[in-house]
């Protein structure tokens, strides 16, 4: 049975209703709608919100996710990083996540793709701060560095569990090494970037284990980790092993601060982008 920590009020703030509101004008695809995240009415309320690209099919299939999958997704609309940064510098918002499904099937993995929509907003509206939530680019350098260099202020990447179970949970495309390749690779053609990933947990995975990934992900120069509770999509998806508390969640968020972490959002109804404007306004971007 799911505790009663996960039980949230609805969204009610102000701003949240207003942002409702702009986004059924603009046609904007939030994460935060599509995916019913519980977070929304603090996400939004704040001004953080999370944008998809490149459509809604992913060329890989990780045993925890519920996108749809296929070998060979619809090709991409040209038109979307104008119509997505148009739209976006019309919203009234502070700090925004770019993220998309994997496309293994396009030659840069769709890095140009995102860079193009970091410049195009940054060329109208260099205030709004931009998180860019991508995949290993299976590990390719040279996406990486186009993306790095395009303006964002946040470069994030999931290494989704502890180094044990990644052949279990994720894709057989994806692996621990490479993740943290990539997001060691982004720091160093971009020192100015903060990096940032995400654990979720109640997968099995054993306290050391999670404490060997927070410092596997510092010894290769990630300032940002997020770790939330792991929920079942579907029956046809990873069964949850286990209920983390608060308590337990609070404990890790401790010990990575004593890492060097510069800044741990921990909990059970944590995601990736959980109210990630908040944070690094006020604390980390200059
Ligand atoms: Fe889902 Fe990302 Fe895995 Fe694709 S790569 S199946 S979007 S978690
Ligand atoms: Fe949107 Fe992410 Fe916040 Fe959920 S956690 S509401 S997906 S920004």
């Amino acid at each position: 049975m799911i505790p009663d920590w996960f039980h949230v009020p609805a969204p009610t703030g102000t701003n949240y209703k207003k942002l409702k509101n702009d986004l059924k004008k603009l046609k904007l695809h939030t994460v935060c709608e599509e995916a019913q995240c519980p977070n929304i009415g603090e996400c939004w309320d704040i001004g953080t919100a999370t944008i998809m690209l490149l459509g809604d099919t992913c060329t890989r299939g990780c045993r925890f996710c519920s996108i749809k999958t296929s070998s060979k997704p619809p090709p991409p609309d040209i038109n979307e990083p104008f119509n997505t940064a148009k739209a976006i510098c019309e919203w009234d918002i502070n700090y925004v996540v770019l993220t998309s499904v994997d496309r293994d099937d396009l030659p840069d993995g769709g890095a140009n793709h995102f860079a193009k929509t970091v410049e195009l907003i940054k060329f109208s509206r260099p205030d709004i701060l931009i998180e860019c939530l991508v995949s290993d680019f299976q590990g390719d350098v040279n996406s990486v560095r186009r993306l790095a260099l395009s303006g964002l202020e946040v470069y994030a990447h999931n290494i989704e569990t502890v180094k044990r179970l990644q052949k279990h949970v994720r894709d057989k495309r994806a692996n621990y090494e490479q993740s943290l390749y990539v997001l060691k690779k982004a720091k160093e053609i971009n020192p100015k970037l903060l990096t940032k990933t995400s654990v979720m947990l109640g997968l099995g995975e054993t306290k050391e284990e999670v404490i060997e990934a927070m410092q596997d992900a510092r010894n290769n120069n990630v300032d940002v980790i997020t770790f939330g509770q792991y929920l079942r999509p579907t029956k046809n998806h990873l069964s949850v092993v286990e209920y983390i508390s608060p308590e337990v969640f609070n404990d890790y968020k401790e010990i990575g601060l004593k890492m060097g972490f510069r800044y741990i959002a921990s909990g059970p109804l944590v995601r990736s982008s959980y109210k990630a404007g908040e944070y690094y306004m006020q604390n980390l971007i200059n």
